[in-house]
């Protein structure tokens, strides 16, 4: 993972177990691209996916490309080595943002500056390469 800043490499090492529902956010990720279920019915987008709308119950929707830009909610720095495949890793830090299409989208993902976050700083989403294929929603900030 060349070229990767040590915060993103933590949580690489592993893939995800796509699912019923989750399977075309992760081939969206494989493409390239930032996409998330919105319901048909209340127009609300759903995260993480399901097949059921949290809002009105719908099963209705369809895969939309979002405009992948968010605002730091709370960050972490992980100084525990949770498995071995972290012991060379730690610490590192993970956010959570806030998406500015629908603000009670929360997602995590991994921290791409060398400095600290501040809360409610402005972020991108950039893609970063993971294991076995699987690519990664992680997080820099917009202004360095
Ligand atoms: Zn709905």
């Amino acid at each position: 993972m060349s070229g990767v800043p040590p915060d993103v490499s933590a949580f690489l090492p592993f893939a995800p177990m796509p699912d019923r529902d989750s399977r075309p956010y992760w081939d969206a990720l494989g493409e390239g691209e930032f996409r998330l279920q919105r319901c048909r019915e209340c127009d609300a987008l759903r995260w993480p996916a399901r097949a059921l709308c949290n809002r009105c119950r719908s099963f209705d929707h369809a895969w939309e490309e979002i405009d992948a830009t968010a605002k730091i909610v709370s960050w972490i720095r992980t100084h525990q080595v949770f498995a071995p495949a972290l012991r060379d890793v730690v610490p590192y830090r993970v956010v959570q943002v806030a998406l500015e299409v629908q603000h009670d989208l929360l997602l995590i993902g991994g921290w791409l500056s060398s400095r600290e976050p501040r809360a409610g700083e402005p972020v991108e989403m950039q893609i970063v390469e993971g294991v076995e294929g699987f690519r990664f929603p992680c997080w820099k900030p917009i202004v360095a």
